[in-house]
């Protein structure tokens, strides 16, 4: 049977037990940001270090038989402000926003939902009104909210529609009574001539919408376009000239050194760079934990390849990452593949695949982890014409084949991978005193062990000191000296530790110790030379070593 899993509860955990907390906690917070505790810390850069390795210093094989290269760059987060002309993010990185006049909050104009009753006639109900939700809204909330509001709670009878859909009907329909006019750009962004199918029985007066977060009608505004790159001023004075911007994505660093990396470096096409490090959007909404923050960390490469390999290569990393993300305890079935509709590919690409994870909060659907472009050579070409800098990679074995070399693009979230771990290591169990266990592979745990003298007197102290001694050079373990044992393994449990090594009065005599599973709690003496080994050996062994619990 599936576990419920809620994220109230991942996030209280991850706060009592120091993985994750709010950005400036004793302030109260700030929307959007978080801080990685000392477990989290070791969480997440297990993951990077694992991508790093499989990326950079370890990388696949490839379809030829040999390893495939790749180089690893780490660029700065503000470069050139014409960069990000180039790249289109001045322009167009854009998301539609909504106030709300009277909750004075803000939201994604593209995430709310309105509730239409079936039954509705516009000519009859002149006099109803159409609460407004966001689309991750439970139906259980969206139900409790509709009897506060003394509507109809059956959400069975009603239909939903998105309120960028009403908003933009009524813009191809100016001069009738819904009219209401947006600015070019956002009409260009929701292909306006398109929305002319959406049915009369949607001639919803704005005015008679309630917000999501209010009980009064007609106090949302215009949706407005709203540029998500953060910007600063580098030097002294704050003029436009002076304008920057932290970067929203990695990947541009990587295109801006495509020509310092090849004229460096022995790499010869195809090969691929890879950058690992923090993003910043101005998100309008962040929500649902550190899944959608405005400040995040990507692991993003570029696989620079000749335009007839793309499909072997967009196949070949397709797989690459499937694997990845199963080693380290994200299993295949949790995941979905969205081939993305050709309406809904970014300008630059040809084809893409998100993985989407079941997150906690996707409910029946599923949530981006990462993303899988054929980018074609838009960024190259772009970066080319902005900086007049001759970008052409030179064919050694035919000099006169130079080319603009094209581009897949595997790109994930670090931050979305954390939650992803999290999600899927969170495991209720009310048979253990804990009530609950991490259950991360041993290479992901932040702690691959703990090492737990039974009674903090006698001769066991000393002991597990040594034995303490000698892991921590290799792994990340624990010392725990104090309290009740059972109370220890409970604390084990929860930050995810897949082995406990207890000594205790026949360690004195035979040098072994116990140790403890943490899925199946099954315990067995080894000796305890034999420890170093014993975690080496289940480190190897990846996401398999630890037995299911029964
Ligand atoms: P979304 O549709 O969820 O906003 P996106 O398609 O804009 O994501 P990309 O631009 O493709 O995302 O970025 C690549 C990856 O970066 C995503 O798959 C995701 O893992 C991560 N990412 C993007 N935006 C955020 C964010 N605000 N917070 C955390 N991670 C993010």
């Amino acid at each position: 049977m599936t576990q419920i899993k809620d994220m109230k509860d991942i996030v209280a955990l991850c706060k009592r037990r120091g993985f994750i907390f709010a950005a400036s906690d004793i302030y109260g917070g700030i929307n959007g940001f978080w801080d990685f505790g000392p477990l989290g810390t070791e969480l997440k850069n297990n993951l990077r270090d694992r991508w790093w390795k499989d990326m950079v210093l370890c990388p696949p094989i490839g379809p030829d038989g040999t390893p495939v290269e790749i180089v690893g760059v780490d660029s700065a987060i503000i470069q050139n402000p014409k960069c990000w002309e180039a790249s289109g993010h001045v322009g167009g990185f854009n998301d539609p926003m909504v106030d709300c006049k009277e909750s004075k909050k803000r939201y994604r104009a593209d995430h709310l939902i309105v509730y239409l009753p079936k039954s509705y006639d516009p000519e009859m109900d002149g006099a109803l009104l159409f609460p407004c939700f966001d689309k991750d809204e439970t139906p259980e909330d969206v139900e409790k909210r509709l009897k506060k509001l003394n509507l109809r709670s059956d959400i069975s009878q009603y239909e939903v529609i998105s309120f960028v859909d009403i908003k933009t009907w009524a813009y191809t329909n100016p001069n009738d009574d819904y009219g209401i006019s947006h600015p070019k750009n956002y009409c260009e962004q929701y292909k306006i001539d398109e929305l002319v199918r959406i049915p009369d029985s949607h001639k919803i007066l704005r005015d008679r919408i309630i917000g999501p977060d209010t009980k009064t009608v007609g106090t949302l505004g215009e949706p407005r376009m709203f540029n998500m790159m953060f910007h600063s001023y580098a030097g002294a004075a704050a003029g436009e000239e002076n304008k920057v911007y932290l970067r929203p994505e990695t990947c541009a660093g990587i295109f801006l050194n495509f020509k310092n990396v090849v004229d460096s470096s022995r790499v010869k096409v195809p090969f691929g760079i890879a950058q690992i490090g923090k993003a910043f959007r101005n998100e309008v909404t962040p929500r649902n934990f550190i899944f959608r923050s405005r400040e995040f960390e990507q692991m993003e490469l570029e696989w620079f390849c000749e335009e007839k390999d793309v499909p072997m290569w967009f196949d070949f990393w397709v797989e690459q990452r499937k694997r990845f993300w199963e080693s380290v305890g994200v299993p295949l079935n949790k995941l979905h593949f969205l081939d993305v509709p050709k309406e809904e590919l970014a300008h630059y690409s040809s084809r893409t695949i998100d993985f989407e994870y079941q997150f906690p909060f996707s409910g029946e659907g599923y949530d981006e982890l990462e993303g899988i472009a054929h980018r074609g050579n838009f960024d190259l070409t772009q970066h080319q014409e902005f900086s007049k800098t001759k970008l052409e990679y030179m064919d050694p074995q035919d000099p006169k084949n130079r080319y603009l070399p094209h581009v897949i693009e595997p790109s994930s979230g670090l931050t979305r991978g954390v939650l992803a771990l999290l999600s899927e290591a969170y495991t209720v169990d009310d048979s253990r005193p804990s009530g609950v266990y991490m259950n991360f592979t041993p290479e992901m745990a932040p702690k691959k062990a703990a090492i737990l003298p039974l009674t903090a007197k006698d001769d066991h102290v000393p002991l597990a000191q040594k034995l303490y001694l000698e892991l921590r050079e290799e792994f990340v373990v624990d010392l725990d000296i104090k309290q009740n044992i059972g109370k220890r393994y409970a604390r084990q449990d929860e930050i995810g530790t897949p082995y406990c090594f207890t000594i205790d009065n026949d360690t004195i005599n035979d040098q072994t110790v116990t140790v403890r599973e943490r899925n199946t709690m099954a315990q067995e003496r080894i000796h305890m030379d034999k420890v170093k080994e014993f975690l080496h050996e289940k480190m190897r062994a990846g996401a398999s070593a630890l037995k299911k619990a029964a």
